[in-house]
Protein backbone atom coordinates (compact mmCIF):
# COMPACT_ATOMS: atom_id res chain seq x y z
CA UNK A 1 0.00 0.00 0.00
CA UNK A 2 1.28 3.57 -0.84
CA UNK A 3 -0.49 7.02 0.60
CA UNK A 4 0.27 10.16 0.38
CA UNK A 5 0.05 12.36 3.67
CA UNK A 6 -1.06 16.07 2.63
CA UNK A 7 -1.84 19.64 4.17
CA UNK A 8 -0.46 23.23 4.86
CA UNK A 9 2.85 23.37 7.31
CA UNK A 10 1.97 22.10 10.49
CA UNK A 11 -0.95 20.22 9.66
CA UNK A 12 0.11 17.15 11.54
CA UNK A 13 1.50 15.48 8.76
CA UNK A 14 4.75 13.98 10.35
CA UNK A 15 3.01 13.32 12.92
CA UNK A 16 0.80 10.94 11.75
CA UNK A 17 3.21 9.86 8.77
CA UNK A 18 5.21 8.45 12.51
CA UNK A 19 2.50 6.65 13.50
CA UNK A 20 0.97 5.07 9.87
CA UNK A 21 4.16 3.93 9.20
CA UNK A 22 4.34 1.79 12.30
CA UNK A 23 1.18 0.87 12.61
CA UNK A 24 0.50 -0.22 8.60
CA UNK A 25 4.66 -1.71 8.52
CA UNK A 26 5.28 1.05 5.65
CA UNK A 27 8.59 3.26 4.71
CA UNK A 28 8.11 6.73 5.62
CA UNK A 29 9.83 9.22 2.97
CA UNK A 30 9.68 13.18 4.22
CA UNK A 31 11.47 15.38 1.47
CA UNK A 32 11.71 18.09 4.40
CA UNK A 33 14.08 15.58 6.33
CA UNK A 34 15.91 14.40 3.60
CA UNK A 35 16.65 18.25 2.75
CA UNK A 36 17.53 19.24 5.88
CA UNK A 37 19.68 16.41 6.99
CA UNK A 38 21.46 17.15 3.37
CA UNK A 39 21.69 20.74 4.75
CA UNK A 40 23.58 19.54 7.78
CA UNK A 41 26.15 17.31 5.94
CA UNK A 42 26.48 20.13 4.20
CA UNK A 43 26.49 18.15 0.83
CA UNK A 44 26.43 19.71 -2.28
CA UNK A 45 22.50 19.53 -2.92
CA UNK A 46 22.58 20.51 1.07
CA UNK A 47 24.72 23.40 -0.20
CA UNK A 48 23.10 24.73 -3.32
CA UNK A 49 19.12 24.61 -1.41
CA UNK A 50 19.98 26.26 1.98
CA UNK A 51 19.02 29.39 1.24
CA UNK A 52 15.98 27.97 -0.15
CA UNK A 53 14.71 26.09 3.10
CA UNK A 54 15.87 29.37 4.47
CA UNK A 55 13.77 31.56 2.92
CA UNK A 56 10.47 28.77 2.85
CA UNK A 57 10.37 28.36 -0.72
CA UNK A 58 9.98 25.18 -2.45
CA UNK A 59 13.21 23.29 -4.05
CA UNK A 60 13.16 22.94 -7.83
CA UNK A 61 11.29 19.87 -8.58
CA UNK A 62 14.31 18.08 -10.59
CA UNK A 63 16.29 18.47 -6.92
CA UNK A 64 13.52 16.95 -5.23
CA UNK A 65 12.12 14.52 -7.71
CA UNK A 66 15.57 12.75 -7.87
CA UNK A 67 16.13 12.77 -4.62
CA UNK A 68 12.89 10.94 -3.63
CA UNK A 69 13.36 8.63 -6.74
CA UNK A 70 17.34 7.77 -5.17
CA UNK A 71 16.00 7.17 -1.74
CA UNK A 72 13.03 4.62 -3.37
CA UNK A 73 15.22 3.04 -5.20
CA UNK A 74 17.85 1.98 -2.24
CA UNK A 75 14.60 0.09 -0.84
CA UNK A 76 14.38 -3.78 -2.01
CA UNK A 77 11.08 -4.82 -0.68
CA UNK A 78 8.89 -3.01 1.10
CA UNK A 79 5.07 -3.31 1.93
CA UNK A 80 4.67 0.27 0.62
CA UNK A 81 5.68 4.30 1.15
CA UNK A 82 3.76 6.50 2.84
CA UNK A 83 4.94 10.09 1.51
CA UNK A 84 4.86 12.89 4.13
CA UNK A 85 5.44 16.81 2.26
CA UNK A 86 5.93 15.23 -1.22
CA UNK A 87 4.56 15.95 -3.80
CA UNK A 88 4.25 19.54 -3.60
CA UNK A 89 3.63 20.53 -7.40
CA UNK A 90 1.50 19.02 -10.32
CA UNK A 91 5.18 18.65 -11.68
CA UNK A 92 6.13 15.95 -8.72
CA UNK A 93 2.47 14.83 -8.83
CA UNK A 94 2.72 13.72 -12.30
CA UNK A 95 6.59 12.60 -11.73
CA UNK A 96 5.67 10.45 -9.23
CA UNK A 97 2.75 8.78 -11.21
CA UNK A 98 5.20 7.96 -13.29
CA UNK A 99 7.81 6.13 -11.24
CA UNK A 100 5.43 4.20 -9.61
CA UNK A 101 4.36 2.90 -12.79
CA UNK A 102 8.10 2.39 -13.91
CA UNK A 103 8.04 0.44 -10.79
CA UNK A 104 5.04 -1.34 -10.82
CA UNK A 105 3.17 0.21 -7.84
CA UNK A 106 0.19 2.63 -7.69
CA UNK A 107 -0.54 5.31 -5.22
CA UNK A 108 -3.73 3.79 -2.86
CA UNK A 109 -4.43 6.80 -1.08
CA UNK A 110 -4.11 10.48 -0.63
CA UNK A 111 -4.85 11.91 2.85
CA UNK A 112 -5.50 15.60 3.00
CA UNK A 113 -5.27 17.13 6.57
CA UNK A 114 -7.77 20.23 7.06
CA UNK A 115 -6.82 22.48 9.58
CA UNK A 116 -7.21 26.18 10.66
CA UNK A 117 -5.01 28.77 9.82
CA UNK A 118 -4.76 29.91 13.43
CA UNK A 119 -3.60 26.42 14.55
CA UNK A 120 -0.88 26.27 11.69
CA UNK A 121 0.97 28.94 13.69
CA UNK A 122 0.56 27.81 17.04
CA UNK A 123 1.28 24.41 15.91
CA UNK A 124 4.61 25.23 14.16
CA UNK A 125 5.55 28.13 17.06
CA UNK A 126 5.20 25.49 19.65
CA UNK A 127 7.22 22.80 17.87
CA UNK A 128 10.69 20.94 18.88
CA UNK A 129 11.99 17.16 18.01
CA UNK A 130 14.71 15.39 20.12
CA UNK A 131 18.29 16.35 18.83
CA UNK A 132 19.37 12.83 18.63
CA UNK A 133 16.54 10.90 17.14
CA UNK A 134 14.41 12.96 15.79
CA UNK A 135 10.90 12.33 17.56
CA UNK A 136 8.79 15.02 17.31
CA UNK A 137 7.33 16.97 20.26
CA UNK A 138 5.01 20.28 21.19
CA UNK A 139 5.34 22.69 24.10
CA UNK A 140 1.36 22.57 24.43
CA UNK A 141 0.05 19.53 22.94
CA UNK A 142 3.09 16.81 23.18
CA UNK A 143 5.40 17.42 26.08
CA UNK A 144 7.63 14.88 26.52
CA UNK A 145 6.38 12.34 29.48
CA UNK A 146 9.28 13.56 32.05
CA UNK A 147 10.61 16.86 31.79
CA UNK A 148 13.40 17.35 29.02
CA UNK A 149 13.82 14.31 28.44
CA UNK A 150 13.13 12.49 25.07
CA UNK A 151 10.29 9.65 25.11
CA UNK A 152 11.82 7.24 22.63
CA UNK A 153 15.61 7.75 23.18
CA UNK A 154 15.82 9.66 26.14
CA UNK A 155 18.18 12.72 25.06
CA UNK A 156 17.96 15.81 27.03
CA UNK A 157 18.89 18.03 23.73
CA UNK A 158 15.69 19.21 21.95
CA UNK A 159 16.08 21.75 18.86
CA UNK A 160 13.69 23.28 16.66
CA UNK A 161 13.45 24.67 12.89
CA UNK A 162 15.04 27.55 11.60
CA UNK A 163 12.04 27.85 9.34
CA UNK A 164 9.47 27.81 11.79
CA UNK A 165 9.81 31.24 12.89
CA UNK A 166 6.61 33.58 11.95
CA UNK A 167 8.39 34.99 8.64
CA UNK A 168 9.61 32.03 7.36
CA UNK A 169 5.93 30.34 8.24
CA UNK A 170 4.43 33.00 6.06
CA UNK A 171 6.12 31.97 3.11
CA UNK A 172 5.69 28.78 3.60
CA UNK A 173 2.42 29.06 3.47
CA UNK A 174 1.86 31.11 0.11
CA UNK A 175 3.99 28.06 -0.80
CA UNK A 176 1.52 25.52 0.11
CA UNK A 177 -1.96 27.91 -1.11
CA UNK A 178 -0.16 28.85 -4.68
CA UNK A 179 1.42 25.07 -5.49
CA UNK A 180 0.61 23.01 -3.67
CA UNK A 181 -3.19 23.38 -2.73
CA UNK A 182 -3.62 23.29 -6.61
CA UNK A 183 -2.63 19.17 -6.64
CA UNK A 184 -5.86 18.48 -5.11
CA UNK A 185 -7.90 18.05 -8.19
CA UNK A 186 -5.62 15.59 -9.61
CA UNK A 187 -6.08 13.34 -6.80
CA UNK A 188 -9.47 14.19 -6.78
CA UNK A 189 -10.47 13.12 -10.20
CA UNK A 190 -8.34 9.70 -9.74
CA UNK A 191 -11.20 9.00 -6.81
CA UNK A 192 -8.49 8.39 -4.00
CA UNK A 193 -8.17 11.97 -2.17
CA UNK A 194 -10.01 11.50 1.37
CA UNK A 195 -10.12 14.82 3.94
CA UNK A 196 -9.35 14.77 7.55
CA UNK A 197 -10.12 17.12 9.66
CA UNK A 198 -6.79 18.00 11.63
CA UNK A 199 -7.80 19.92 14.41
CA UNK A 200 -9.23 16.68 16.29
CA UNK A 201 -6.28 15.30 18.84
CA UNK A 202 -3.63 13.48 17.33
CA UNK A 203 -5.05 10.15 18.14
CA UNK A 204 -8.51 10.85 16.77
CA UNK A 205 -6.90 11.80 13.49
CA UNK A 206 -4.61 8.84 13.10
CA UNK A 207 -7.76 6.51 14.38
CA UNK A 208 -9.87 8.57 11.32
CA UNK A 209 -6.92 7.71 8.65
CA UNK A 210 -6.60 3.85 10.09
CA UNK A 211 -10.48 4.24 9.27
CA UNK A 212 -9.42 4.85 5.22
CA UNK A 213 -7.13 2.66 4.93
CA UNK A 214 -8.58 -0.40 6.27
CA UNK A 215 -11.76 0.53 3.74
CA UNK A 216 -14.28 1.20 6.62
P1 LIG B 1 3.70 18.87 9.60
O1 LIG B 1 4.54 17.63 9.40
O2 LIG B 1 2.40 18.80 8.84
O3 LIG B 1 4.43 20.15 9.34
P2 LIG B 1 3.81 18.13 12.44
O4 LIG B 1 3.34 16.72 12.42
O5 LIG B 1 5.27 18.37 12.65
O6 LIG B 1 3.28 18.93 11.14
O7 LIG B 1 2.98 18.89 13.57
C1 LIG B 1 3.26 20.26 13.88
C2 LIG B 1 3.20 20.46 15.41
O8 LIG B 1 1.85 20.29 15.85
C3 LIG B 1 4.04 19.43 16.20
O9 LIG B 1 4.64 20.09 17.30
C4 LIG B 1 3.02 18.38 16.66
O10 LIG B 1 3.40 17.82 17.92
C5 LIG B 1 1.74 19.21 16.78
N1 LIG B 1 0.55 18.46 16.37
C6 LIG B 1 0.42 17.55 15.38
N2 LIG B 1 -0.83 17.08 15.29
C7 LIG B 1 -1.55 17.72 16.25
C8 LIG B 1 -2.92 17.66 16.71
N3 LIG B 1 -3.81 16.86 16.10
N4 LIG B 1 -3.28 18.46 17.72
C9 LIG B 1 -2.38 19.30 18.33
N5 LIG B 1 -1.09 19.39 17.98
C10 LIG B 1 -0.67 18.62 16.95
P1 LIG C 1 8.66 20.21 5.48
O1 LIG C 1 9.59 19.48 6.41
O2 LIG C 1 7.81 19.27 4.68
O3 LIG C 1 7.87 21.28 6.19
O4 LIG C 1 9.59 20.94 4.40
C1 LIG C 1 10.54 21.91 4.80
C2 LIG C 1 11.06 22.67 3.57
O5 LIG C 1 11.74 21.76 2.69
C3 LIG C 1 9.99 23.33 2.69
O6 LIG C 1 9.62 24.62 3.16
C4 LIG C 1 10.70 23.39 1.33
O7 LIG C 1 11.64 24.45 1.29
C5 LIG C 1 11.48 22.07 1.31
N1 LIG C 1 10.71 20.94 0.72
C6 LIG C 1 10.29 19.83 1.37
N2 LIG C 1 9.65 18.99 0.54
C7 LIG C 1 9.64 19.61 -0.67
C8 LIG C 1 9.12 19.26 -1.94
N3 LIG C 1 8.45 18.12 -2.14
N4 LIG C 1 9.31 20.13 -2.97
C9 LIG C 1 9.99 21.28 -2.79
N5 LIG C 1 10.50 21.68 -1.62
C10 LIG C 1 10.34 20.86 -0.56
Amino acid sequence: MNLIVLGPPGAGKGTQCVKVAKSFDLVQLSTGEMLRSEVESRSELGIEVKNILDMGDLVPDDMVISMLSNRMDSYNSVKGFIFDGFPRTTAQASALDKMLVEKHQKMDHVIQLEVDEAAIIERLSGRFSCSRCGAGYHNLYKKPKVDKRCDICGAEEFSRRSDDNPETVRSRLVAYREQTAPILPFYEDKGILKYVNGMKSMNEVFDNIKEILSGR
